[in-house]
């Protein structure tokens, strides 16, 4: 018999993100949208960011977007990942504007910021699904700046 594998970390669910990993579940992406100013956001709270509304309701979104930062991870730190090193840990931001942090499904070596991506669903060890994204092979030629100007 397989010495059995260590489960990862599964979601830690609240009334704020449930909605969030239900929709995983069926692959879909959504997001919380706030019905007052309309801007999604991330991660989900009980109150808008931007305009501290809490008239929100749950939308679909692409679930495409561009790589807007990335790491390698060199060493094993959770069991369950120990078996993973080297992988990627990768920041998301979405076409919608928030940024999701996650992974890319693909070799590490020429992950770059600004290379476009799409979600994939990953049902992991433990049970939850959550999503990864593959790279679609375009650029998005502008990032933006956080916000400058
Ligand atoms: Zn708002």
């Amino acid at each position: 018999m397989a010495p059995s594998q260590p489960v990862k970390p599964q979601p830690r669910l609240s009334p704020d993100n449930a909605v969030f990993w239900e929709k995983c579940k069926e692959h879909a992406l959504h997001l919380p949208f706030c019905k007052s100013c309309g801007k999604p956001h991330l991660p989900p709270g009980p109150v808008c960011p931007f305009c501290l509304s809490d008239a929100l309701e749950w939308r679909p979104v692409s679930g495409r977007g561009h790589i807007s930062s990335w790491t390698i991870i060199r060493q094993g730190g959770l069991p369950a990942f120990r078996d993973e090193v080297p992988y990627n840990v990768v920041q998301v931001e979405l076409d919608e504007g928030p940024r999701l942090t996650s992974s890319v499904v693909a070799p590490d070596d020429d992950l770059a910021i600004g290379q476009a991506v799409e979600v994939v669903f990953e049902e992991i060890s433990g049970g939850a699904v959550i999503p990864r994204f593959r790279r679609t092979g375009g650029v998005k030629s502008s990032l933006s700046q956080g916000g400058a100007p």
